[in-house]
């Protein structure tokens, strides 16, 4: 197969309510932080989201759509016929030809803006660029929460913004008009539905803004 273009797929991610993708093994308290922290940049300490969490979250969401022809088998593993369009565009699962992958999700950095908007919250509060959210259990018989059952959490605050980069890979014979409709439906799942953990919970929720693509 040869290469025929890149194109890119940029924006910037806005989170709506806290958002949780975890850094360590939950429950692991670390010396001097709290306990299930969020994944960060190990010199500067900001908080950015994984590409892979974007990438795995928009493949499940996209092979649960009636359009892409995926198939879920009763193992619940992610499709592998290697035909369809999450095959075809995000490689396919267990199979030799895996390395055929049209999508990159990048890293999101946070924005300049976020990080100022932390750096002064560090200042001002001692915040360490996350919110530490206290969750009760409610005791069923009392209907009173209980401070036993109480864990913390950090959670990128509401408001913060990250650089959103996919970069696609198109190969000759490729219909990139249809790719990139793929690919913007998998962005607008992720914000109807959400990103990270606890979306049951309220975490999660983000709008994507100033969507650019552009050819490479
Ligand atoms: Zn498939």
């Amino acid at each position: 197969m040869k290469l025929s273009k890149f194109m890119s797929v940029k924006g910037i991610i806005h989170c709506e309510t806290g958002l949780r993708i975890g850094g360590t093994k939950e429950g692991i308290i670390e010396p001097g932080g709290s306990e299930n922290t969020i994944i960060r940049h190990p010199v500067t300490g900001l908080p950015y989201l994984p590409g892979s969490s974007i990438k795995g979250k928009m493949r499940s969401l996209l092979e649960a759509d009636p359009s892409s022809g995926s198939r879920i088998e009763g193992d619940g593993k992610p499709c592998k016929c290697g035909t369809c369009l999450v095959c075809r565009i995000f490689g396919s699962h267990g199979m030799s030809n895996k390395e055929i992958t049209r999508i990159l999700v990048r890293d999101c950095p946070i924005t300049e803006e976020s990080e100022g908007v932390l750096r002064s919250a560090q200042e001002e509060k001692g915040m360490n660029f996350a919110e530490v959210k206290s969750e009760n259990i409610i005791n069923r018989n009392t209907g009173i929460a209980a401070n036993q059952g109480l864990r913390t959490q950090e959670r990128v605050p509401a408001g913060t913004d990250f650089k959103m980069h996919i970069t696609l890979k198109l190969f000759e014979g490729d219909d990139a008009a249809q790719i990139l409709d793929f690919i913007k439906k998998g962005l607008s799942l992720i914000q109807k539905d959400y990103l990270g953990s606890s979306g049951s919970r309220g975490y999660g929720k983000i709008i994507i803004n100033d969507l650019n693509i552009t050819e490479d």
